[in-house]
């Protein structure tokens, strides 16, 4: 019977990054999901590659580092998944244009302000707004980029409903691993974690033709993908956060493409529209909007009765319980496609060789906040 090193639950961008450095570092891996690789918010995702153009903080930092190793990344490795192009960022109200000038003040990116390339197809509009180009901006195939980072790894079709680990090892279903890492998304955790509640946000985007030639990536209301070379384009995508797939409520794709179409128009001039394909999902994100990677605290085994709330700030989070060997990467919200190479290569360092992780990114954040509250 083979004894995987890890099994990574769910198949989506993040659970296939990791798939991917954790079988480089020689790990012997298997991916489980529901349903296939990218079925879950990933095949949805327009995956553009941006920075977050906004004053600062720690996310604007982390997502500056992501974009530029993700480009990197992504080119260097699987270049034929990755479409790359000038990056054009439009200010899209005054408190947007306040943002994006903090950006041009703070940011260790290069920019420049020509757009000229693409001002023939932009409206009056966009030409008025504030904007900023980056050299270099990218755009990934969504699934098949998911699919390249898993080829060769094992792969089960499975819905998790729990988990079992005795004398060292982790029990799903047939499955046996030392290991494992939830990448489930907006999906239940699978495990308790009564500390953690995520941020779903749906999501609409569509794949058009059009004979109008769009040379950038262009980010204003949405995003507009840079035209392929047969002239479709992606553009999406929309931000729901009251529609809930789960509930009972049949989602009005109409309404989306008509949301979707009209922002785009504010951008672009765009002629001869034709909407090829839909694509909807979750974006699963968290309540500080940073995303989460690292070792799962057991809340149940840490609240014992030797626990003591109002020694939380000393206490430091090796001296908390955590599920061994028990990992979770998730949060992501609209930049998963940024996020996930870099948060991937960290949790596989800290897997494999025990390196360090940003305390401000473990879940364990959300344990110390919630036993705070209800201790
Ligand atoms: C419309 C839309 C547009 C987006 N645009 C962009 C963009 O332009 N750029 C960008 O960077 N990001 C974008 N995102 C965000 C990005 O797609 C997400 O951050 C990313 O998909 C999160 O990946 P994930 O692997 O965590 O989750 P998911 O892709 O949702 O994967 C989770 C997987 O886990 C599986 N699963 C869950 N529970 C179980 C279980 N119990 N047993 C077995 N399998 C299970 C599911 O089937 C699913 O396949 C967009 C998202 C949406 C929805």
């Amino acid at each position: 019977m083979i004894i995987y090193d890890t099994a990574i639950i769910g198949a989506g961008i993040n659970g296939c990054s990791c798939a991917y450095f954790l079988s480089k570092a020689n790990q012997n891996v298997v991916i489980i999901d529901q349903e296939a690789i990218a079925s879950g918010g990933s095949g949805a995702a327009g995956a553009f590659i941006s920075p977050k153009f906004t004053k600062g903080g720690r996310l604007k930092e982390l997502l500056e580092e992501a974009y530029l190793f993700s480009l990197d990344f992504y080119s260097t490795n699987f270049p034929t998944y990755i479409q790359k192009a000038k990056l054009l960022q439009i200010a899209n109200s005054d408190e947007n244009e306040v943002r994006l000038n903090a950006f041009k003040e703070t940011t260790t990116l290069s920019f420049s302000e020509d757009s000229s390339e693409a001002e023939p197809i932009l409206t009056p509009y966009a030409k008025e707004s504030a904007s900023l180009v980056l050299e270099e901006g990218g755009v990934v195939n969504a699934k098949a980029m998911c699919e390249a980072l898993a080829e060769g790894i094992d792969f089960s079709k499975e819905k998790v409903k729990s988990l079992h680990y005795d004398d060292g090892v982790w029990q799903i279903g047939d499955i046996s691993a030392k290991c494992i890492i939830l990448a489930t998304g907006s999906y239940d955790l699978v495990v308790e974690m009564p500390y953690l509640e995520l941020r779903r946000v749906w999501g609409h985007r569509i794949d058009v033709k059009t004979t109008t030639k769009v040379p950038y990536s262009i980010h204003h209301h949405l995003s507009i993908s840079p035209s392929s070379e047969d002239g479709t384009l992606a553009i999406g995508a929309t931000h729901n956060l009251h529609y809930n797939p789960f509930g009972d409520e049949k989602y009005d794709v109409e309404d989306g493409r008509k949301e979707l179409l009209e922002k785009a128009l504010k951008s672009v001039k765009l002629e001869n529209v034709e909407v090829l394909k839909d694509y909807v999902g979750l974006r699963s994100g968290s309540n500080d909007y940073l995303p989460i990677i690292g070792r799962v605290v057991d809340a149940d085994k840490t609240m014992d009765e030797t626990f003591k709330p109002s020694k939380l700030k000393k206490m430091s989070d090796d001296s908390f319980t955590h599920f061994p060997e028990l990992y979770m990467i998730n949060g992501t919200g609209g930049y998963g496609f940024v996020l996930a190479p870099y948060l991937a290569k960290q949790l596989t360092e800290y897997i494999t060789d025990k390196t360090e992780l940003d305390t401000e990114l473990t879940p364990t954040r959300f344990f110390r906040r919630w036993a705070k509250r209800i201790g």
